[in-house]
């Protein structure tokens, strides 16, 4: 392993003398890397990999990964050459953890070496081979670096977005893990799990209701659909609320918004008083600062081009390893009976409920409700209660004249950069009262349209078994009603499914009701959206349905169209209570205070024993790309992120805490990017944590299974191998919400621990060799920042030039006040 990375660094070394380098390298004054730049860097390293095993390695190849001794000055890119000594210790207790192979089956045989890179590494490896020592520079950008991993620990251990955190993930067999060697999804790559003990069990195992289905379970039809009868199957568990426990009230804790806007908990009466509340949580200014620190760190020069480097390193390093080890793969592969990319559990990380089913299927629902039920009173109108019949007659439609075309919602002609477009899309027909009768949970008739065709959908999902969803409902925070509603559509129409679990979406558009007056200010959408949440916590009998619901649901999202313009309205960003302007605040801020009420939230409820929620917005789709650093901070994991791709040192900062990213290729390529562009094989290969995921079927997907159209379209166009397809299966259960028991079932009993040790291959069918080699390469990655570091101050230089957006502007503004 030693000799690999070496090898690995010598193009680098060589490249000083590269002809390319100047016009490749990035440049420290420039905010974001040119995109065209990069996908011919792209292009061309890809190229030279491919050719350069043959070819003749006397002659000086250039890579554009290589350090630019000019324009950057040598002595900042030596890391890779220090890599392996960094290297030996880890390697020990890996080979031993698990077992098979001694090392990694990245080695190259000898033969494909060739002499001068045999020479170099001769020379490198030699025991009076002297490397620079480290620079300040260097050691600067290591620090700042570490300072923004552990910025980001401190917002996610203070919200209680880790795992084990959610009482929801203790069961009989998991009681939590120890404080200091977890994260969001798993295990931290870099900890000694197995010298912590395992705590004491803190939470009553969590009682999945209705109970999983077990092992080898087969789907069996259900009795009557549509009316949602009583199932005809015995082991079937059917949902009854009359069952479910509702807790009583808690007496001794309260509650209370404060003047910024964020909801605190209170021990005792007399602390309500003195404003003493019972967690700490981050203000509004502390987050800003810490905004700002990170803002600097990404766009200061030399940590620029540094995770650039890192990126393309990443890359290099991962089709070399494929090169080798794709037939190893293949027969681990083969060898396990049963398991293939079809039985293999994949959840849907992102899609929208109201567009989950296909087209057809809506058509097909909308046809037999035209023929069956024509007398439905469906919408009030015109003052004036309208059938079903008499609707179809006023768009002057019969049932025989609907088609897909004439319904209309596909979007992928004419909704490139036009989400306005787009949005429209979700009409049936281009009519809105359509949208209304068919598509939404609080209509005329009470979403029984939706419910039934929700129903439908769940049933197609049970039936595959396999393919299960993370639906995301809209909460609008226009009137404090909203979640009673939501929740009592979902108990009473008993939408409960194996194969789904239910994530909250609040809209951005405060913009919307301030004009048209339903509310006055900002504090008045926290009102709505978190006080029944708060209630329903102090006492679930307040809100009996809702606490039912909520124990379905994994977290919040937050929508709307990021590429709208962020206007700078003021220099300090007001309290939510004087927010009464008729401009939405910009990104960061409505992350920060779903955040944070969320954070006052869930340790309460931990508290409490009921289960907690995550933060997991819609980020980096469009616009601004420093809406991908709040989410760094905040978020236990995000959609999209497809702006990654200009911000290198961000990229590096999600690769290294693997923050989970649930992409869509097929949705950007209807809105913002093109599919061939999209940067998910290169976030794939360099190691991030991505997921595959559909958005929205219903105007992006033809299929009856729209998220095994998303796989088979990446597969086909980006050439994933099956490993590779069963890599992001995998990868999607660990971001999704479904409980510990679940997920145990799916992955394996010890999914959670990192790389193989986490792996069993009989139920992922991903090979041990590949979460070896991810794991060996973090590794690295995270020594290489720990271990270079030998000072102790972390602070930024001030001169680090950051770009002037809205964001950055009100964050110094926030910083220098107070
Ligand atoms: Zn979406």
């Amino acid at each position: 392993m030693q000799r690999i990375s070496e090898n690995n660094s010598t193009p680098q070394s060589r490249d000083d003398t590269s002809v390319h380098s100047d016009v490749l390298s990035p440049q420290a004054g420039d905010g974001y890397f040119p995109l065209n730049e990069e996908v011919t860097l792209r292009n061309i390293e890809e190229k030279l990999w491919a050719h350069r095993r043959q070819s003749d390695t006397t002659r000086p190849v250039s890579i554009p990964t290589a350090p630019d001794a000019k324009s950057e000055g040598s002595s900042s890119y030596t890391p890779s050459l220090k890599l392996s000594p960094l290297l030996v210790p880890k390697r020990a207790p890996l080979a031993e953890v698990d077992g098979k192979r001694p090392s990694l089956d990245l080695h190259l045989p000898p033969s494909h070496i060739g002499p001068d890179e045999e020479s170099e590494i001769k020379v490198e490896s030699h025991p009076l081979a002297t490397y620079p020592t480290l620079t300040k520079e260097l050691e600067h950008l290591y620090q700042s670096l570490q300072k923004c991993l552990n910025l980001r620990d401190k917002y996610i251990r203070i919200s209680r977005q880790r795992l084990g955190d959610d009482p929801r993930d203790h069961d009989a067999v998991f009681t939590g893990l120890d404080e200091d060697i977890v994260d969001t999804e798993a295990v931290k790559p870099d900890v000694d799990y197995a010298s912590k003990p395992v705590p004491q069990a803190k939470f009553k195992p969590w009682k999945i209701y209705p109970r999983p289905p077990p092992p080898h379970w087969h789907f069996k039809p259900h009795g009557d659909v549509v009316h949602g009868g009583k199932s005809t199957d015995d082991d079937e568990e059917e949902f009854d609320f009359e069952l479910c426990t509702t807790p009583g009230i808690d007496e001794t804790c309260d509650f209370e918004i404060d003047e910024k806007g964020v909801y605190q908990v209170y021990a005792t009466k007399a602390e309500k008083l003195e404003r003493k509340p019972l967690y700490e949580i981050p203000t509004i200014r502390e987050y800003f600062l810490d905004l700002d620190y990170v803002l600097g760190v990404i766009s200061d020069g030399p940590t620029k081009s540094f995770a650039f480097r890192r990126i393309k390193y990443l890359i290099s390093k991962w089709n070399m390893y494929s090169l080798v080890n794709e037939y190893q793969e293949l027969a681990d592969m083969k060898a396990v009976p049963h398991r293939d990319f079809y039985n293999l559990r994949k959840v849907d990380t992102h899609v929208h409920h109201s567009s989950s089913m296909n087209q057809k299927h809506l058509l097909r629902f909308i046809k037999s409700k035209m023929k069956r039920s024509p007398n439905d009173e469906v919408i009030f109108r015109d003052g004036a209660v309208l059938t079903l019949a008499q609707v179809f007659e006023s768009l002057n439609l019969t049932a025989y004249d609907l088609s897909i075309d004439t319904l209309d919602m596909h979007a992928h002609l004419d909704s490139f950069h036009r989400f306005d477009k787009f949005n429209l899309k979700y009409n049936p027909i281009g009519e809105s009262r359509l949208r209304e009768i068919f598509l939404k949970t609080d209509n005329f008739i009470q979403g029984r349209y939706l419910a039934e065709l929700t129903k439908e959908v769940m049933i197609d999902l049970e039936q595959s078994k396999y393919q299960n969803c993370e639906w995301r409902l809209s909460i609008y925070g226009r009137i404090p009603g909203e979640w009673d509603k939501l929740a009592k559509w979902i108990v009473h129409n008993k939408l409960f499914s194996h194969n789904v679990r239910w994530m909250i979406q609040i809209p951005r558009l405060y913009d919307v009701y301030k004009q048209n007056g339903t509310i006055n200010n900002f504090e008045d959408i926290i009102r709505n959206v978190f006080g029944p949440l708060f209630e329903a916590t102090k006492d679930p009998r307040s809100h009996p349905e809702l606490h039912v619901m909520l124990q379905r649901v994994i977290g919040f999202d937050t929508v709307d169209d990021e590429s709208k313009p962020e206007r700078r309205i003021y220099r300090k960003f007001p309290y939510p209570k004087v927010w009464d302007t008729n401009q939405s605040p910009p990104y960061s801020y409505w992350v920060y205070y779903l955040y944070a009420n969320m954070a006052s939230l869930n340790n309460w409820r931990r508290e409490r024993g009921f289960n907690t929620f995550v933060l997991r917005p819609h980020c980096g789709e469009a616009g601004d790309p420093d809406h991908l650093t709040s989410a760094f901070l905040t978020s236990h994991s995000i959609s999209h992120g497809i702006l990654l791709r200009k911000v290198p040192a961000l990229q590096y900062l999600f690769y290294l805490k693997q923050i989970g990213i649930a992409m869509s290729p097929l949705s950007n390529n209807s809105l913002f990017l093109a599919y061939e562009r999209n940067p998910f094989p290169e976030f794939f290969k360099a190691g991030l944590n991505v997921s595959l995921s559909t958005d929205d079927p219903l105007q992006f997907h033809f299929t009856k299974e729209p998220l095994l159209e998303e796989y088979s379209v990446a597969a086909h166009i980006y050439k994933f191998p099956q490993s590779s397809l069963a890599e992001l299966a995998r990868n999607s259960v660990k971001q999704s919400g479904f409980e510990m028991e679940v997920k145990r079932h799916w992955l394996g009993r010890n999914w959670y621990l990192p790389g193989a040790a986490g792996n069993d291959i009989n139920k992922t069918n991903v090979p041990d060799i590949r979460l070896r080699f991810r794991h060996e390469t973090l590794l690295e990655e995270l020594n290489i920042i720990r271990a270079n570091q030998t000072g102790t101050s972390g602070t930024l230089s001030s001169e680090a030039p950051i770009p002037v957006t809205s964001e950055n502007v009100a964050a110094r503004a926030m910083a220098s006040s107070q």
